[in-house]
C-alpha cells in the first residue's frame, strides 16, 4: 500500500471535453480516493468547474496583467477557479513556443505567487535519452525552479509522450527518485500511460500519480487508470 493521495491528471490538450465528461459518474469527477484533476481548454475550465471537476488550466502567462495580447495570467487562472496549472510541458518548450527553463521557473513562482499549485513538466528528449543524459537534463531543467511542497513534478520523457513507448517502470522509478531528492512534493509520470501500463507504474514507490494525454480523451480508458490508482491509494506525507 502506497504512503498517500496520487494524483491522476489528464491533459485534454486542443481538444473540448470528451463526450459524458461532465455527466454524473464521469471518471473525472474527484473521488474519495486520489486527487483527479483535468487540464482542459482555457475555454471548457468553467463548464467543468460547473460540473464539479478539479481543474487545471494546461499553460498560464507569468505577469499579473497588462498590454500581453492572448495571454492569460496566473492570477486569472485562479480567479476563474482552477487549482492547478501546468508549467513547461514538453510541447510548449518545443516550436512554436521555444519555452525555456527561465520562462518556465517565472510561471513556477508566478503560478506559487497567484496561489495555484504548478505541475512543473521536465524530461529529455530521445537524442539526449540515448545519449545517457537524462539525468543532467533533469538536473538542468530543475536549477532555476524553486521548489516547494506546493510543486507538483511531472517526468515526462518528451520521446514517450504520445509515441506508445515507455521507459520501463523501473528505469522511470530510478527517476523519479532522483527528482524527489531534489524537492517539491509529489512526482508524476506521464508518456503513454494507458489503461494496461498504469499500474505498473503507479505501484513503484517514488511514482506519486501520473499525467496522461491521449488515453485521457478516452472516458473509458481514463477510468481504468484511475481504478488502478485507487487500487493502490493510500497516504503519501510531505505535501501541502
Ligand atoms: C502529455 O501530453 O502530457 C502526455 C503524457 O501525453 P500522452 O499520454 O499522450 O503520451
Amino acid at each position: 500500500m502506497k504512503q498517500g493521495r496520487l494524483i491522476i491528471a489528464a491533459n485534454w490538450k486542443m481538444n473540448r471535453a470528451p463526450e459524458g465528461a461532465l455527466a454524473e459518474g464521469s471518471p473525472y469527477l474527484p473521488n474519495k480516493d486520489i486527487d483527479v484533476v483535468v487540464f482542459a481548454t482555457l475555454l471548457d475550465l468553467r463548464r467543468c468547474i460547473v460540473a464539479g471537476i478539479i481543474t487545471g488550466a494546461q499553460y498560464g502567462f507569468p505577469k499579473e496583467k497588462g498590454a500581453y495580447t492572448g495571454e492569460t495570467s496566473m492570477q486569472m487562472i485562479c480567479e476563474e477557479g482552477a487549482q492547478y496549472v501546468l508549467c513547461g510541458h514538453s510541447e510548449r518548450r518545443d516550436p512554436p513556443h521555444n519555452e525555456t527553463d527561465e520562462f518556465i521557473a517565472e510561471q513556477v513562482a508566478s503560478a506559487l505567487k497567484a496561489g495555484i499549485y504548478p505541475i512543473l513538466c521536465i524530461g529529455e528528449t530521445e537524442k539526449e535519452h540515448d545519449a545517457d543524459l537524462t539525468f543532467d537534463v533533469i538536473d538542468r531543467q530543475l536549477k532555476r525552479v524553486t521548489l516547494t511542497p506546493k510543486v507538483t513534478i511531472a517526468y515526462e520523457p518528451r520521446w514517450a509522450i504520445g509515441s506508445g513507448k515507455t521507459p520501463t517502470p523501473s528505469e522511470a522509478q530510478k527517476i523519479h527518485a532522483f527528482i524527489k531528492k531534489k524537492g517539491g512534493s509529489r512526482t508524476l509520470y506521464g508518456g503513454s500511460m494507458n489503461g494496461k501500463n498504469a499500474k505498473d507504474f503507479l505501484k513503484q514507490p517514488d511514482i506519486d500519480g501520473g499525467l496522461i494525454g491521449g488515453a485521457s480523451l478516452k472516458p473509458k480508458e481514463f477510468a481504468m487508470i484511475v481504478e488502478a490508482a485507487r487500487a493502490i491509494t493510500g497516504r503519501i506525507t510531505g505535501y501541502a
